[in-house]
């Protein structure tokens, strides 16, 4: 999405709310609950009219603040650019169509959190940039970071004393996407940062998109599994494609 076409549908998005005939506007509405001692009472929700252009406002209106960041930090570079869903080839093999259809779910928002896994060279990758270009073009904010990136990221940041905002920034962006998980044992500190990472974005059930080249089980931090094979947040995803060499084979 380029400029001209962000600032359109922001004024889009705007005149939807500003004209919404549930709210007025506001965004928000009360339950329609009479009992005073019902603990919904008086609660303001968000409008079911307005309440999908609010949501992409807002996120629109983050990825203006975390856009400099974002292109400093995300790892989507060379061929990783060029992945679509249109270009995944998942003709050879049945069983890529329902890993690309479950990204793509993902994609939509209709999934919080996708584990993926497989064996390295299948694909895997290509999906990931693939989400990740897709929401690019939709104008969302996404991080795409390997794993030992983002470890490498918020270290830096702890050189350079800004830990607080770059741990704050990968738990804020709305989309992440961590490539290359994979089975090496970690540092104590680079588990506890993993873990307050993927928890916070737990609890808030932040899209986030993990590919790895290992089962749930077996990932790197014990407090992390739990929340992979959370089947109400997550869809683990096994990748049983071989040897997929197109782009972004990593
Ligand atoms: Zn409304």
């Amino acid at each position: 999405m380029d400029d001209q076409a962000r600032i359109h549908r922001v004024q889009e998005l705007e005149q939807t709310i500003a004209n919404c005939s549930v709210c007025g506007g506001l965004g928000l509405t009360k339950l329609d609950i009479h009992d005073p001692a019902d603990p919904r009472f008086g609660k303001l929700v968000p409008c079911p009219a307005c309440g999908p252009a609010v949501r992409e406002l807002h996120e629109m209106r983050l990825m203006e603040r975390l856009r400099e960041p974002i292109s400093r930090y995300t790892a989507l570079v060379g061929d990783l650019q060029a992945c679509t869903f249109e270009n995944f080839d998942a003709q050879r093999d049945r069983r890529l169509v329902n890993v690309r259809n479950a990204v793509i779910r993902f994609v939509q928002g209709e999934i919080p959190w996708v584990y993926l896994y497989g064996p390295p060279g299948n694909g895997k990758t290509h999906l990931a940039a693939a989400a990740t270009n897709t929401l690019v073009a939709r104008g969302r904010a996404v991080l795409f970071a390997t794993a030992p990136e983002l470890l490498a990221m918020i270290r830096d940041g702890f050189d350079a004393e800004q830990a607080e905002d770059l741990i704050g920034l990968r738990q804020r962006v709305p989309w992440l996407v961590v490539d290359d998980l994979g089975a090496e044992r970690l540092t104590d500190w680079a588990a506890e940062v993993l873990f307050r990472v993927f928890n916070m974005r737990y609890t808030a059930r932040a899209h986030t998109l993990v590919v790895s080249n290992v089962r749930p089980e077996e990932a790197p931090e014990a407090r992390l599994r739990s929340r992979f094979l959370d089947v109400a947040v997550c869809q683990v995803v096994p990748n049983g494609g071989e040897d997929y060499r197109r782009c972004g084979n990593r």
